[in-house]
């Protein structure tokens, strides 16, 4: 008897214990240097914890209108807004949502610049830089990629007037240690610190995996702290997957077993409905009690119940066959799932639970029908 072995499947669990630990870690930062924290929504967004993830961050950045407006609905304290570009209706329905808002070019901060300032004189513009420096390995989510359209490098910034702006945003880490931050906070320093001593704030962006075990959190500090020296600007960092890392699960349950070949498994979890990063970034989830092939006398190929050919998990041991009706428990499942799952196949959409592990009490926030699906089509 798990906690998990009432819950209705597939569901998203989050441990709101572990959710604390990672934001008190987070806490410690915001208390020994004067940056502040805010969760990025793209990576997790599940506003019923976001009770408990206010006590810790004083606000939220949106890569879009409805983001902002979840921040500002449900979240409440500070909304930050960047996407790589907006339309004129963005600009109304954000001007009221927002603290800061972020450009990508000097073009759409030229076009919008006075019309958001008319809708609200209050909200604080910034740039987005492109440092051309990063250590992100994956094309896919490297930002300083070549001919990369996110942000300005330095080359853009000659030549242009940077009145009204207030502050510098860089985008450059994922999933990295504060050695990289380290490093590319000199790139950053040695191409834009000229323009640092006219701005109010600078945004070090996300991908920082401040929560993961071997994170130099002290390194981090001593980074902002030297940083805040040389410069008076406030500093903010948005990290989205450091808020949730290892604070949520996926519970599925086995639908079928047969061979082709070797056993096979089809879940009622899809990787590229209900964990499309397993299949984009891709990762190898892990799995509770289940090891890598060959490691337990029963090898067995996990895949989903969509008729994607690719629709696979992955090949796990396990202790014993798998049987109709068994659980298994996918670990690091609260970001970038929620936020990114699809009804694909017409598939239902996981159910949404929280883990309270003082009480050992699990409750579903949140079931979704046919409605979800027939909603977001026409
Ligand atoms: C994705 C993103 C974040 C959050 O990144 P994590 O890797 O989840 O920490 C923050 N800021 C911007 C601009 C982003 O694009």
């Amino acid at each position: 008897m798990t906690p998990f072995s009432k819950l209705p499947t597939p569901c998203y669990v989050v441990d709101t214990g572990r959710l604390r630990q990672n934001l008190e870690t987070i806490r410690k930062i915001q208390d020994r240097t004067d940056a502040k924290i805010i969760l990025a929504l793209k990576g997790f967004a599940m506003f019923s914890t976001f009770p408990i993830v206010s006590e810790y961050l004083c606000g939220t950045t949106a890569s879009s209108v409805n983001e902002a407006r979840l921040g500002r609905e449900e979240f409440g304290g500070e909304v930050h807004a960047y996407a790589p570009a907006y339309n004129d209706l963005d600009i109304e329905e954000l001007a009221p949502l927002v603290q800061h808002i972020t450009f990508n070019s000097f073009s759409q901060f030229h076009r919008f610049q006075q019309r958001l300032l008319d809708l609200n004189p209050n909200v604080s513009v910034g740039l987005r830089i492109n440092p051309e420096y990063s250590e992100v390995a994956t094309p896919l989510y490297d930002p300083c990629r070549p001919c990369s359209r996110l942000g300005m490098t330095l080359a853009h910034f000659e030549g242009q007037d940077l009145e009204g702006v207030e502050g510098l945003h860089f985008h450059t880490m994922c999933e990295q240690n504060s050695d990289t931050l380290e490093r590319v906070v000199e790139a950053v320093e040695r191409q834009f610190g000229p323009f640092l001593d006219r701005m109010k704030w600078i945004n070090f962006g996300g991908g920082h995996h401040i929560t993961r075990s071997d994170y130099d959190v002290e390194r981090l500090c001593r980074i902002i702290e030297a940083f805040s020296d040389r410069h008076a600007v406030q500093v903010y960092l948005e990290p989205g997957e450091a808020i949730a890392l290892n604070a949520g699960y996926l519970v599925s349950s086995v639908l079928d077993v047969f061979e082709n070949g070797m056993p096979l498994a089809i879940l009622d979890a899809s990787a590229t409905a209900h964990m499309p990063d397993v299949l984009e970034m891709p990762y190898r989830p892990v799995i509770q009690g289940a090891g890598d092939p060959g490691s337990k006398p029963h090898t067995i190929r996990l895949g989903g119940m969509t008729c994607l050919a690719g629709d696979e998990i992955g090949d796990y041991a396990f202790d014993h066959p798998l049987k109709v009706g068994d659980r298994l428990v996918f670990e690091d499942m609260a970001h970038y799932t929620m936020v990114k799952n699809t009804t694909f196949n017409g598939v239902r959409l996981p159910s949404i639970a929280t883990y309270d592990p003082e009480t050992e009490k699990t409750e579903v926030v949140r079931q979704f029908g046919y409605e979800d699906y027939r909603d977001r089509l026409s």
